[in-house]
């Protein structure tokens, strides 16, 4: 089957909006905020609403969501460049509401959600009126790398269920209107099946977001908290999807996600590269540009092949998925590739830019701390080489 890269038209004006939108409106604010938004329930909103405002003026919000609930409906591949767009500032997913993880939660939702949920969760969710948050890891001995350890479980009571678990890491939770929560409907910790997932308001009594976890990272809105539930009742209609289904559903949402910060994350490394490109061809140093001294050059060319790569792998995928393929292998390579080399891409930028580099000044920093926890989040390396080598040996003993 021949293979197509190309965006679209529509891709590629919203990508030139969107490149305008983050020059002109989301780099100076990202400038005076040093790239953290602010806590939920106070400045953080407000910058929010102004950002989100201003995407909608300039005709670049919601570009993942479906036509029918306000969005531009773009397919991944059409995603790509749009998104990488928006990660050139830390602040330019959230003002196009394709930060993790409303964004994923949109793709989950439109896949999955029936009639009356897509009126109550998605749409207000793509038009940037409320939040969301997405509770599937649990402390040790529960669900992390490995989801079969979901300890949370649902149990059947008189109209509907209940609740309970432990959950960390939950990026959003605190001032999100809703969860969607991986709980165990069937089986028990270490059995592949079972789970199912639900959707909770934030205002049932039985869930409870308690603190936010300090972590390197600080530009994730409404954080990473604690949430807990406990007896926390709800009806059927709550059930997203099937029963039992869960971690099918979750796949549903993983592999587009995984790609989608790929996409977010690059447009950072492009960023850190770009800072770091202008730093040394303007720095003087023993009797030349830094820029033009072999190691420099090397950081430089080094650089410039990981963003080229990434986006390559990305693309590739991108098409698997608009194809109606699963992407598994494909989104896990892109995925460990993408998170290694935009470390590797911004620790260079910063090195090349020596102490300004590891200044607040030059926002390199801040960037190394928030590219770093993404070998470990939607995956960690090890779990996708792991998974990556299973079914290449499985393809192996397959064409025996
Ligand atoms: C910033 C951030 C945001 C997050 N947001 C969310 C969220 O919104 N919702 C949510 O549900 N979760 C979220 N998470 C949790 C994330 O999904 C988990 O951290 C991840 O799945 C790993 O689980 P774990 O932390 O329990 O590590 P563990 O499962 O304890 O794994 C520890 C380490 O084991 C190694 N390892 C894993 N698999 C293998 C293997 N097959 N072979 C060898 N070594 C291996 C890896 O090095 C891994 O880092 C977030 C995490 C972070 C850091």
């Amino acid at each position: 089957m021949p293979i197509d890269f190309a965006p679209s038209a529509e891709s590629a004006e919203i990508t030139q909006r969107t490149e305008a939108f983050v020059r002109d409106v989301v780099i100076p604010e990202e400038q005076a905020t040093g790239g953290v938004p602010g806590p939920a329930g106070g400045l953080g909103d407000d910058l929010r609403a102004r950002l989100q405002d201003g995407a909608k003026a300039a005709g670049v919000f919601a570009p993942h969501a479906p036509v029918d609930v306000g969005g531009h409906g773009l397919g991944m591949s059409d995603r790509a460049s749009v998104f990488e767009a928006a990660g050139y500032s830390l602040l330019g997913p959230l003002a196009l509401n394709i930060a993790a993880p409303d964004e994923g939660n949109v793709h989950l939702l439109a896949e999955v959600a029936n009639p009356e949920q897509r009126e109550r969760y998605l749409a207000p969710l793509a038009s940037g009126a409320t939040r969301s948050c997405f509770a599937m890891t649990e402390p040790a001995p529960g669900a992390g790398s490995d989801p079969a350890a979901l300890a949370s479980t649902a149990t059947r009571v008189d109209g509907g269920w209940r609740i309970d678990g432990r959950k960390w890491f939950i990026t959003g939770a605190d001032g999100a209107g809703f969860a969607i929560v991986m709980a165990r409907t069937s089986g028990s910790a270490g059995d592949r099946g079972g789970a199912t997932m639900f959707l909770v308001d934030a205002d049932n009594p039985g869930m409870q977001v308690g603190r936010h976890i300090d972590t390197l990272d600080q530009t994730f809105f409404g954080g990473h908290c604690e949430v807990t539930f406990e007896d926390c009742r709800v009806g059927d209609d709550a059930i997203l999807g099937a029963l039992d289904q869960g971690f099918r559903y979750a796949q549903v949402r993983l592999a587009p996600a995984r790609l989608t910060h790929c996409m977010r994350w690059l447009g950072i490394a492009r960023r850190a590269q770009d800072i770091a490109v202008a730093r040394a061809a303007e720095r003087e140093l023993f009797g030349s540009a830094l820029a033009e001294l072999g190691m420099a050059q090397a950081m430089i060319a080094d650089n410039e092949i990981d963003i080229a790569a990434a986006r390559g792998l990305i693309v590739r995928s991108c098409w698997e998925l608009d194809q109606g393929r699963s992407g598994a292998q494909s989104s896990a390579i892109a995925k460990t590739f993408c998170a290694e080399a935009t470390w590797r891409v911004v620790d260079r930028s910063l090195q090349l830019c020596g102490a300004l580099g590891v200044s607040g000044d030059a926002l390199l920093s801040r960037y190394l701390r928030e590219v770093r926890p993404f070998r470990i989040y939607d995956g960690p390396s090890e779990t996708h080489r792991w998974a990556i080598a299973r079914r290449v040996v499985r393809r192996h003993r397959d064409d025996r």
